[in-house]
């Protein structure tokens, strides 16, 4: 067995203990991470907070080490996406995207320019703002997409000169510790800390007095508890929570292209992306048409192993999220939902589930108003384009939407009155550096991506000349 080691002060942290991690295609647990305890936490901490202060004061030399970043996970690159695929059934050829998207991140937030700007200069004062980093960050993250979700965060905390104490889920432990050993090469040792351990470990972090801020991409439940916690030693907190995103089509779109442009936004990574598609509202007039198109679509993507090469969507990522998917799609069907395609789990080992399209489906069906994260599409129909809009906005969920028409004056008054952090016109879920993502509602607080992150890690300081 592969062993994987924590990263603290820039050295290799076996733990005190072992969790084992299973391997979503097979079901059978293939390695072991180390668990993570206070006082391996406290040595992160403190590491992270003495490499604080050169670091901040130094942006070349942090420029110089994402770019080391980059090059290092260019070398690692093959490793550490057949880890991500091992660990969370995604298939191989995302795990390396996620890896090349990783790097060049790196390498733009490294060229990301964060002026001072001038507030006022007159016959009474000069005032000059600049942008300082806040400290330690404690970054939490989930299992969807690991190595992204890490990056995320670390890159732009690098380049507004934070250091990094950053857990990943206990479901996918092995890429993000993968991602620290082939960093802490790079890296000044204290920059980025690499713990793994259970969810006790998250709350230890937020709970710390060392980090100053709190990075959290993960559930709303887990969300409310990382923001009271934090709310007690008024830790600055970033919330990427999750999503329900509607997707609502226009009658003036023909059923097999708009079922052909949006299947993969709702089934890319089987379904567990914050931003996927998680409702689709479809008129009645072409509401058959477009749930056939769906089903062929469903019915023909290949499902199995992500290191199998003919695979585009892999399992489930854990049992107990296996388990929710099949319960919800059971339920759903209790309650009057059809099976377009699929409905059920593929035999044999693993958590495999098939790309499923319901119909007939409903508000009040916990399919539609909660998020199913899964290979699962529930289709709505609508009569009345206002009621369309007025239900997709009618959720605590304010992540994404979109909107699918041939006429775009027509799709942009409609965008105008979703309620979402990002509103996408003929697509979902692009996310493209220059873009804030932020959800509204119960779906994050705060913006992330490209200088919105960077403004998340630092704070404005004032500097006033009297004149
Ligand atoms: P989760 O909330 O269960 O866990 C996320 C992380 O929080 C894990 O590392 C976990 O160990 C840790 N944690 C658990 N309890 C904690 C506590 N009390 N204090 C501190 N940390 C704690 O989420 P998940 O199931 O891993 O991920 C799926 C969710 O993440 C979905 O809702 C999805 O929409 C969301 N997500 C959101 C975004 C976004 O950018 N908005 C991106 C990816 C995933």
């Amino acid at each position: 067995m592969t062993t994987f080691t924590m990263t603290i002060d820039g050295n290799a942290v076996a733990g005190h203990a072992t969790f084992d991690v299973t391997n979503p295609a097979t079901g059978a647990v293939f390695a072991e991470a180390p668990d993570c305890g206070r006082q391996e936490l406290d040595a992160a901490m403190v590491s992270a907070q003495a490499a604080f202060s050169d670091w901040r004061d130094d942006l070349e030399r942090r420029r110089q080490v994402m770019h080391a970043c980059a090059d290092a996970l260019a070398v690692g690159a093959e490793d550490l996406a057949r880890v991500a695929t091992l660990e969370q059934g995604m298939p191989l050829s995302n795990a390396r995207r996620s890896v090349q998207r990783a790097a060049d991140s790196f390498r733009r937030y490294a060229g990301l320019d964060l002026p001072r700007s001038i507030a006022q200069d007159d016959d009474e004062a000069l005032v000059e703002v600049v942008r300082r980093p806040i400290g330690v960050i404690a970054a939490i993250k989930p299992w969807n997409v690991p190595i992204s979700m890490a990056v995320n965060t670390v890159a732009p905390a690098f380049r507004a000169g934070c250091t990094v104490v950053l857990k990943p889920s206990p479901f996918t432990p092995l890429a993000t510790l993968r991602l620290g050993e082939i960093l802490r090469e790079v890296v000044p040792a204290g920059t980025l800390n690499v713990v793994s351990g259970g969810n006790d470990l998250g709350q230890w972090m937020t709970e710390h007095p060392i980090p100053r801020g709190v990075s959290f991409t993960g559930s709303i439940a887990t969300g409310r508890r990382v923001n009271v916690s934090a709310a007690a030693d008024l830790k600055r907190v970033l919330l990427e929570l999750g999503g329900n995103d509607a997707a609502i089509v226009l009658d003036d779109m023909d059923p097999a292209d708009v079922a052909d442009r949006l299947f993969w936004r709702a089934f890319f990574n089987s379904g567990q992306i914050c931003m996927a598609v998680k409702r689709l509202y479809v008129p009645a007039s072409m509401y058959r048409a477009v749930v056939d198109a769906l089903a062929t679509k469903a019915r023909a993507a290949r499902v199995g192993d992500g290191l199998d090469v003919d695979t585009e969507l892999g399992p489930l990522n854990n049992r107990p999220q296996f388990e929710r998917v099949a319960g919800l799609v059971d339920g759903a069907v209790r309650s009057g939902a059809r099976v377009a395609a699929g409905g059920r789990a593929l035999d044999g080992a693993g958590y495999f589930y098939e790309p499923t399209i319901l119909s007939d489906a409903a508000e009040g069906m916990p399919i539609v108003d909660e998020e199913q994260f899964g290979p699962v599409l529930p289709v709505l129909s609508y009569t009345s384009l206002d009621d369309a809009v007025s239900r997709a906005n009618d959720t605590m969920f304010g992540l994404g939407a979109s909107v699918w028409s041939s006429d775009p004056e027509r799709a942009a008054a409609v965008a105008e009155r979703l309620e979402a952090g990002t509103v996408w016109i003929n697509t979902h879920g692009v996310l493209g550096h220059a873009q804030p993502f932020a959800g509204t509602k119960w779906s994050g607080l705060g913006a992330e991506n490209g200088i919105w992150s960077v403004h998340a890690f630092t704070e404005p300081r004032t500097v006033y000349h009297a004149r």
